[in-house]
């Protein structure tokens, strides 16, 4: 396992901006064998280094089925490493979930762009308004940024709530807007949406979730389902009702009531 970890350097840095103005095709050699070892120089090589490790990344989901073209541009744009614990930077773009404190994960990319690839099935261009429910560090709410015109994220746990606002404050995404809340509740004051995407698990699809989706819209959620597992459920509001398809087994967080 070890072994097929991706070889971009450990050091990875998460605060260090590839400065816009440092951008030139240097091999990382000569960046190296210069006299400047300057962390601008370093982080402008590994930015690149990351890069290709995330087009990588990008490679597998199509080779795992994973197929709509924005879908997998977003995934090969957001930088998954600035999101993960500096510990954990190396596994960034393996396909696993990841801690990312109090007792939640970040899912696996397959997840990610599996999820967001349901929400998109049949769209035309982007998606309008879109809820997240499980914020957690931010990455998904980024990946969503670009596949959606608007994206509304709500976290119940203060602590991940300011730590996604401090992970996204460097790609400044003007539509992503991070809502401290109990997501079971959605949030009323954007809906209706076009699409809504929960990160975490309940033992039901709340109500308010089926009342804030669009005529058109489509929910995706894990759900336990009738055999006690967890599985992903996908819900169309379409004219004439709901219509609901319980798809593939999957591993979430669970979904609480309440903020903390
Ligand atoms: N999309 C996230 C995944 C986070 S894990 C990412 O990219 O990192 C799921 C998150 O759902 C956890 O942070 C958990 O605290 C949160 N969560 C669980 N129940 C919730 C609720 N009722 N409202 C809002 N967030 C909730």
């Amino acid at each position: 396992m070890m072994a097929q970890r991706p070889g971009f350097p450990l050091k990875l840095e998460k605060a260090s901006p590839a400065p816009r103005s440092l951008k030139t095709n240097a091999p990382v050699k000569s960046a190296l064998q210069s006299d400047v070892k300057s962390a601008p120089m370093l982080s402008q090589n590994l930015g690149m280094d990351s890069s290709a490790v995330r087009q990588r990344m990008v490679q597998k989901l199509a080779a795992q089925g994973l197929q709509d073209p924005m879908v997998l541009q977003a995934m090969g744009t957001v930088e998954r490493h600035r999101f993960v614990e500096s510990a954990l930077v190396a596994q960034a773009y393996e396909d696993t979930s990841l801690p990312i404190g109090l007792g939640q994960t970040i899912s696996k990319p397959n997840v990610v762009a599996r999820m967001i690839e349901l929400l998109r099935e049949g769209a035309d261009g982007k998606l309008g308004r879109v809820l997240e429910i499980g914020t957690g560090c931010g990455y998904q709410a980024a990946v969503l940024s670009h596949v959606a015109t608007e994206v509304y994220s709500i976290e119940r746990l203060k602590g991940l709530h300011e730590k996604a606002r401090a992970n996204l404050r460097h790609f400044r995404l003007a539509n992503v807007h991070l809502l401290f809340g109990d997501g079971m509740l959605g949030y009323p004051k954007g809906a209706p949406y076009a699409a809504i995407i929960s990160a975490a698990g309940g033992e039901s699809v709340p109500q308010a979730w089926l009342d804030q989706l669009a005529v058109g819209g489509r929910l995706v959620a894990p759900t336990v389902t009738a055999s006690g597992q967890q599985a992903l459920m996908v819900i169309d509001k379409t004219p004439h009702g709901f219509k609901q398809n319980v798809l593939e087994a999957v591993h979430f967080v669970p979904l609480k009531s309440g903020v903390s």
